[in-house]
């Protein structure tokens, strides 16, 4: 049975039109079906990406399709796969609108979902002045007052990392802090501040945050906050399919960007928890190679 389309995308952000990109350029007649909700759509702008550093999210998408859609062999669909099968030795997926198409390989960049604590104002504010990475967004909020919603190792290591950009830090522990008293002392000794009250509300103005406030009834007037949340894979297609996760949550891929299943390949955010837009598109781009020398190597 003849397929569809050589390689059908799931996911059309950076990760995905990157991979879409090398596809289209070797030839090849790709589906990319994209949903249009990337990670960091709600940031203003994006930073530490050479050439497009300081660009709107949607400014850089939509450069990137543009630039992807002059291939004609590469098609694409906005909406959500719904399913995903093997039959045949083929894939099919369907779509949100009932439509089912096949290919040959398949290609997951369909990115991570961060999952917020109920906390009024962090939703609102993510990726505005709640932030994920520093590289990303600590030169804007350098020197300011800042804090990081975190406790224990990760809130020890995470406040380390931040000394870096202001030397006007709390960490915001929501709780017990599980630092060990090594690490209090350690944190004392660079000025960095605990506070282990539950936090009630982040006050902000459209995202940009100007204080925190506690169960107590105190507050902390701050710029910027620093968070790292848990996180669930956006699309549950590639476990369906049978392809293994990381202890981490990541789905497992080798150097080629291939899962545990023949066919499966991932890349971007849900695979790695080096989140930026210049791996997301690195990692694309090798997808894509691999995929097609795949397909040489079954056909030559
Ligand atoms: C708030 C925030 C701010 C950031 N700021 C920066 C920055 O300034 N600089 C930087 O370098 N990096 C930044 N990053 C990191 C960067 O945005 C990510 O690394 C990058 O977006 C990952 O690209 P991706 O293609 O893997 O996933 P995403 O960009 O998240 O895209 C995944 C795509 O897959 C689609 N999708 C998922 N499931 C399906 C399905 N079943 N069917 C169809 N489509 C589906 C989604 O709708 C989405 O369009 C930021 C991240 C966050 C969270």
């Amino acid at each position: 049975m003849k397929a569809d389309f050589d390689v059908i995308i799931i996911g059309g952000s950076y990760a995905g039109l990157s991979a879409a990109m090398a596809l289209g350029r070797a030839l090849r007649n790709v589906l990319v079906i994209d949903a249009g909700q990337p990670c960091n759509r709600q940031t203003p702008h994006a930073h530490n990406f050479i050439t497009n550093d300081g660009e709107t999210p949607a400014t850089i998408s939509a450069k990137a399709r543009k630039q992807v859609m002059q291939y004609p062999n590469v098609h694409f669909y906005n909406g959500t796969a719904t399913a995903a099968r093997e039959n045949d030795g083929l894939f099919v997926i369907e779509t949100d609108k009932g439509e089912s198409n096949t290919s040959r390989k398949l290609l997951f960049a369909t990115g991570i979902v961060d999952v917020m604590p109920a906390i009024p104002g962090i939703e609102q504010s993510w990726g505005i002045s709640v932030l994920h990475c520093p590289y990303c967004h600590g030169y804007e909020v350098r020197n300011q007052p800042t804090a990081i919603f975190a406790s224990g190792e990760v809130g020890f290591e995470f406040a380390k990392i931040i000394n870096n950009w202001t030397k006007e830090l709390t960490l915001l522990t929501n709780g017990p802090s599980q630092l060990t008293s090594e690490q209090i002392t350690a944190l004392a000794g660079h000025n960095i501040s605990v506070n282990e009250t539950p936090v009630t509300k982040v006050n902000h103005q459209d995202g940009y945050i100007s204080n925190v406030a506690f169960a107590d009834g105190s507050g902390l007037a701050i710029n910027a906050m620093y968070a790292k949340f848990p996180f669930r894979q956006t699309c549950e297609l590639p476990q369906s399919l049978g392809c293994a996760l990381t202890e981490h949550g990541f789905i497992k891929i080798d150097e080629m960007q291939a899962t545990t299943v023949n066919g499966v390949f991932a890349a971007g955010d849900n695979t790695t928890m080096f989140r930026s837009l210049s791996i997301a598109i690195a990692a694309g781009n090798r997808a894509g190679a691999m995929i097609n020398h795949q397909m040489i190597n079954e056909d030559f």
